[in-house]
């Protein structure tokens, strides 16, 4: 080993209910130590994602209680937090000032969260707001938790589909594969169409952003044309502008054909920071074949349905209708694995043998710090939250 590990890496039990999900898996433990980042790991906190304690503790990781995690990590790594994590509230004391805290915080979502959070007044650095730049992709957590939620959503619809996906030709006569459109072609749609063309469907996507007809046709499936104007709907980060409710109208009017030929129809549409935009309404679903799925990824974010509801599978118009929550923990093997990769790519670019360097002139730190010293920082929470000037300590 280069270097002897100084700094703790403390990674307690996720509480939030239902999640199975760990933020650090084995196969991270030695990568980290040689960069001198010892991990300690709350006892059973990987079990619901299929990694056991006996695995951590022999590549190299210390088993510890809660309290012992809290009292000496200087960096404590969760999978949600603040914002992220309600039950969280119940570690409040067990921070301590100064250390630094890693994970999923909802800034923008729950931007009240954070400024809780920081009472706690440690540095919280939410990894949603990475930026969207090369050096950053390897921690990019949305993106990795995305792909697993984009393919998971094919499983879900064809699990619910009284159809088969592919097309079968049997001595009983041939059966025609199942059409999926996907609307919304980032991360999540792009490995939705991919997900469902393995499985034999045929697949139609849309997306507002123009740029992503090529990667929707490398991977087999047909680009949707609307006749509606899309020039300026990508920012520079290569996200989707909020283009306005007379804008989604007319889309809603221009698919209305496309979703009512579709047996699965799974939306993934979102916008940074925002509510994510109603693309169909209980209405258009009834023009589709009895038993069709619809399976709406942006749940979380208010759905892109009208009639979802968070959290339920109901049946409108005949069409079973999905708002699944938290996907990616009910993959949670290879979603930890993933996060636990990010996270180590994250925690990596400020620690270097075995010292701590927080510095705000790289960008991947100054846009993630969201509280620092019992404040808020960073401009687009600060905003989120109504407050005036951003702090001195981070501005984004
Ligand atoms: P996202 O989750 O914010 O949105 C999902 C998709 O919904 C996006 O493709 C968006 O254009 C689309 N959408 C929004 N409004 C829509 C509407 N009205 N109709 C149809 N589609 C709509 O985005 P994402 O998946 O996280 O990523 C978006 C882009 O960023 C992708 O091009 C991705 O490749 C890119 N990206 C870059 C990096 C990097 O450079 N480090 C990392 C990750 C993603």
């Amino acid at each position: 080993m280069a270097d002897t590990p100084t700094i703790i890496l403390g990674v307690p039990r996720e509480t939030f209910a239902g999640e199975n999900r760990v933020a650090m898996v084995p196969a991270v433990v030695q990568p980290l130590a040689k960069a001198g980042v010892a991990v300690w790991i709350e006892r059973g906190a990987g079990e619901a994602a299929g990694y056991r304690d006996a695995e951590y503790e022999q590549k190299g990781a210390r088993l510890a209680s809660r309290d012992e995690i809290f009292s000496n990590a200087q960096i404590v790594a969760h999978v949600r937090v603040a914002g992220a994590n309600p039950s969280g509230r119940d570690d409040m004391s067990r921070y301590r000032a100064g250390q630094i805290v890693v994970g999923m915080a909802d800034p923008l979502g729950e931007p009240a969260g954070i400024r809780e959070f920081a009472s706690t007044r440690t540095t919280l650095m939410a990894l949603e707001l990475l930026p969207r730049i090369t050096r950053a992709q390897s921690m990019d957590v949305l993106s990795s938790m995305a792909s697993i939620a984009g393919y998971k959503a094919v499983l879900i619809a064809a699990d619910h589909l009284p159809r088969i996906m592919p097309m079968m030709m049997t001595a009983a006569g041939t059966i025609t594969p199942a059409r999926v459109f996907i609307i919304g072609a980032g991360v999540a749609g792009l490995q939705a169409i991919a997900s469902a063309k393995r499985m034999g469907a045929v697949v139609h996507a849309y997306d507002v952003r123009p740029a992503v007809k090529e990667q929707i046709q490398s991977l087999g499936g047909k680009f949707v044309e609307l006749p509606v104007e899309t020039t300026g709907a990508e920012d520079k980060g290569g996200y989707a502008k909020e283009l306005g409710e007379d804008f989604y109208r007319k889309q809603r009017e221009l698919m209305a054909k496309q979703v009512a030929e579709s047996d699965v129809v799974i939306t993934t549409a979102a916008i940074p920071g925002k509510k994510s935009p109603v693309l169909i309404t209980g209405d258009m679903l009834k023009g589709m074949p009895p038993g069709s799925v619809v399976v709406d990824l942006a749940a979380e974010r208010g759905g892109n349905v009208d009639v979802t509801r968070a959290g339920e599978t109901i049946e409108v118009h005949g069409v079973t209708v999905i708002g699944p929550l938290n996907i990616p923990s009910a993959v949670p093997y290879h979603s930890s694995q993933m996060y636990a990769r990010n996270v180590m790519a994250f925690v990596l670019n400020f620690v270097a043998k075995g010292e701590i360097n927080l510095s705000l002139e790289d960008e991947i730190n100054r846009d993630t710090m969201v509280a620092k010293d019992g404040e808020v920082v960073g401009a687009r929470v600060r905003e989120a939250l109504g407050m005036s000037k951003p702090a001195a300590a981070a501005t984004a």
